[in-house]
């Protein structure tokens, strides 16, 4: 497979449910394992994450399998407390524009060049994404995915997507030499358009996804109505076989 295809579930629950995960995604060759463990939430009174112990989990299912692990960390703290457990460092959404977070992540992972993960801040244009990168490229480490996630626009005030899928951006990043990954999860917040999505994602040249994947989704902690089942993600694996190649 020439894309790359990361999928887990929002948020690292327990040990049996990212268990349960990995396994199943490892045996559809999924090498990057995702899992939520420091939730940025927008209601503190949601469930926030099983933090340094989601970590551990999160390690744990994914080497047994062979996997990378794909994490969001919210404070430099939190990613030097788990430096070694973390082999793609994602910055959330929220976070694009913290550019402390940003500058500290460039110098902690200078020497390493580990991966990272950025997500477009769901209301920054393209030019202020690409300088959000350069915070950390100006230390040495240019091995960023670009991670477009939806922007909010004013189809929020009716529509039934959570964010407005910003398929067009991967066009301008490509022209700008840059890794895209696109997340058809969050920039649609409803697992029933997460393949079509997915497609058209490849089709612009994106270099792969970030998906949202749970044992039971009805019952996930954040984020259930976007998380696709087995079933549902197999279907999807199908369905972009040939865009992968
Ligand atoms: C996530 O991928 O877990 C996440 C919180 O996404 P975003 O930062 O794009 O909202
Ligand atoms: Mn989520």
């Amino acid at each position: 497979m020439k894309k790359i295809i990361i999928a887990g579930p929002c948020s690292v629950e327990s040990k049996k449910q990212i268990e349960k995960i990995s396994n199943f995604l490892a045996k559809k060759n999924i090498k990057y394992l995702r899992g939520g463990c420091f939730k940025p939430r927008t209601d503190p009174k949601s469930f926030q994450g099983l933090r340094e112990l989601g970590v551990e989990l999160l390690y744990n299912s994914a080497k047994k399998n062979n996997q990378k692990t794909v994490t969001e960390v919210l404070s430099i703290d939190q990613l030097k407390n788990n430096y070694d457990k973390i082999d793609v460092i994602q910055i959330g959404s929220r976070n694009m524009t913290n550019f402390e977070l940003l500058k500290e992540i460039g110098k902690i992972t200078k020497k390493d060049k580990k991966q990272i993960l950025l997500k477009r801040g769901f209301s920054s244009t393209i030019s202020e994404f690409l300088k959000a990168g350069e915070y950390i490229e100006q230390f040495g480490n240019k091995n960023i995915w670009y991670c477009l996630r939806g922007i909010r626009t004013f189809e929020q005030i009716d529509s039934d997507m959570k964010f407005t899928s910003d398929l067009s951006s991967i066009l301008e990043l490509k022209e700008n030499h840059k890794k895209v990954l696109f997340d058809p999860s969050h920039s649609t917040g409803n697992s029933r358009y997460v393949v079509d999505i997915s497609k058209a994602a490849l089709l612009l040249g994106a270099d792969g996804l970030i998906i949202e994947v749970h044992n039971n989704p009805k019952v996930a902690r954040s984020d259930k109505d976007q998380q696709l089942t087995f079933k549902e993600f197999e279907r999807l694996l199908k369905e972009i076989t040939d865009l992968c190649k």
